[in-house]
């Protein structure tokens, strides 16, 4: 990897998304091409190793070859209100699923019954619905929540993680009929092969840079053995494409991928995003343009942060490399 090429970018979200309205990281250069390199800011540096060695991988190596031309996605619905709900599946390029933001802190569950609503009258009987709750429920609370929402939605395709843990999901998955996914229990645990060991979920959620690569995730999913949805990290259109070549690379993909998430971003670093066209996205490299990387420039404060950071994550994997 050439030690000179790193450009360090900053975008601001057009929703606030997971806390956050900016999203920011840097982009490298090696041999096989442009990666990126974008660990959220609660990871800390020895969290972050993992999602340096995906950005290696992309960097050096590439990806192994894809099995399928088009990865179907679904669109992402923060926690916004019905009528917004309504307009973002609408617009979002022909997805035919749809990925519902519940759980958030100050909103009711009303406030949840009235999206879900408004989606399923977006989408049409024939659309899935799935919610993602990112762990904010007990099991009692995400018992008696899934049974409205459920209803709400006219049926739920899966809900992401409402609980934390994987005792708790399989607690969680005794008790209701909606079949359950794993996110947090495989990206951020110790063992991401409890989930399928406790029988704790039916679907399992993969992301590239928090798993360490597109070959680490395959040789995972192979062990874990249960269906796999890859979805992003907020990435820009550079670091979703490594997602898309996991999602093609896979042997089965039975459910739409949370790869959609471009349109999330007020600004991207290539001249053709990875948007959906009838709701997938082509399975292609992608190359940051010159100009769009100059226009999403960092502030020097968060090009310094973001220096320093590369430093000491690079530091801490090529050490772990050698131990
Ligand atoms: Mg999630």
């Amino acid at each position: 990897m050439l030690a000179g090429d790193v450009v360090v970018w900053s975008v601001p979200l057009r929703t606030r998304f997971r806390g956050l309205d900016v999203r920011d990281g840097v982009l490298v250069r090696g041999d096989a091409g442009w990666a990126e390199f974008s660990p959220f800011w609660d990871y800390d540096d020895a969290e972050s190793a993992g999602w340096w060695r995906a950005t290696r991988e992309a960097a050096d190596q590439g990806w192994p070859a894809p099995v399928r031309d088009r990865v179907p996605v679904n669109v992402t619905v923060p926690a916004v209100d019905a009528a917004t709900a309504h307009g973002i599946v609408t617009g979002s390029g022909g997805c035919r699923t749809a990925k519902v933001k519940v759980a958030e802190r100050g909103q009711s569950l009303a406030d949840e019954v009235a999206r879900l609503e408004a989606v399923r009258d977006a989408l049409g009987p024939g659309g899935a619905i799935r919610v993602d709750a990112n762990a904010a429920w007990d099991v009692e609370e995400a018992v008696r929540r899934l049974a409205v929402l459920d209803r709400a939605a006219g049926g739920l395709e899966y809900a992401e993680q409402p609980v934390p843990g994987v005792a708790d999901l399989a607690a969680l998955r005794r008790r209701t009929h909606v079949p359950l996914a794993a996110d947090e229990s495989i990206r951020r645990a110790a063992d991401p092969l409890a989930v399928a060991r406790a029988h704790a979920a039916d679907v399992v959620v993969l992301k590239v840079q928090p798993l360490g690569g597109v070959r680490a995730c395959l040789e995972l999913a192979e062990r874990i053995g249960l269906p796999v949805v890859v979805s992003s990290a907020l990435e820009s259109s550079v670091g979703l494409a490594a997602g898309v070549a996991l999602a093609a690379a896979l042997p089965e993909l039975p459910y739409a991928c949370g790869l959609a998430t471009a349109q999330l971003l007020g600004a991207d670093l290539v001249t053709a995003p990875l948007l959906p066209v009838d709701g997938a996205l082509p399975v292609r490299r992608t190359e940051p343009d010159p100009a769009l990387v100059a226009a999403a420039a960092a502030d020097d404060t968060t090009s310094r942060r973001w220096r320093r950071r590369v430093a000491a994550v690079r530091a801490l994997a090529d050490a772990r490399d050698q131990a």
